[in-house]
């Protein structure tokens, strides 16, 4: 089963592909964490991705699918990919049919994650503001200044595929604002 987890950053995707991945033996597949992976170890793609996700903008569809492919043509045995923060442009969602389709596989459900923009400048401010209180470093693009960049690209590079998928048949939306067990209850309805 591969499923995609959509909403704005600080909608709780990460959160439930965890959870996702102990419960049901998936794999997460984040595009976010790839891209930050491939900065820290000082990679030629790192370097020029860097600048991009500091100001909060998106990085260029050809890297981004590159790297699910990558990911996709490793196989394995496991309960299916959860795709977190990839597709985020219509480019993507049909670059993602195409390479599942070459792979013999499916894509089994969409689901949006519904919040609001209040609830999530509140959390992502807050999730820096724990990482500093722990004693590391927040992410360099958990601040206002990308944070607005950021949600700006969401509303109008990534929430066209919510329409997309809708018209797909694929697309389901649980309440986003509600509490982590309660979400992953709704996801867990939806996924069977
Ligand atoms: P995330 O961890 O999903 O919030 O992603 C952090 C940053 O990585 C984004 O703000 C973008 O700069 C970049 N990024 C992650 N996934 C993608 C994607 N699918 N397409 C383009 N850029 C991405």
């Amino acid at each position: 089963m591969n499923i995609i987890l959509l909403g704005p950053p600080g909608a709780g995707k990460g959160t439930q592909a965890a959870r996702l991945v102990d419960e049901r033996n998936m794999v997460q597949l984040s595009t976010g964490d790839m891209l930050r992976a491939a900065r820290t170890s000082g990679t030629e793609m790192g370097k020029i991705v860097a600048g991009v996700m500091d100001r909060g903008e998106l990085v260029t569809d050809e890297i981004v699918i590159g790297l699910i492919r990558e990911q996709l043509e490793k196989g394995g045995d496991h309960g299916g990919f959860i795709f977190d923060g990839f597709p985020r442009t219509l480019a993507q969602a049909d670059a993602l049919g195409a390479l599942l389709n070459e792979l013999g596989q499916s894509l089994d459900h969409v689901i949006e994650l519904q919040v609001n923009d209040d609830v999530l400048v509140e959390r992502i401010l807050g999730r820096a503001a724990e990482a500093v209180a722990a004693g590391g470093t927040a992410r360099a693009d958990d601040n206002e200044e990308s944070l607005k960049i950021r949600l700006m690209a969401y509303y109008k590079q990534t929430s066209p595929l919510i329409g997309y998928y809708h018209a797909k048949g694929q697309l389901q939306s649980v309440d986003g604002l509600a509490s982590m067990d309660d979400v992953a209850a709704s996801i867990a309805a939806v996924l069977g």
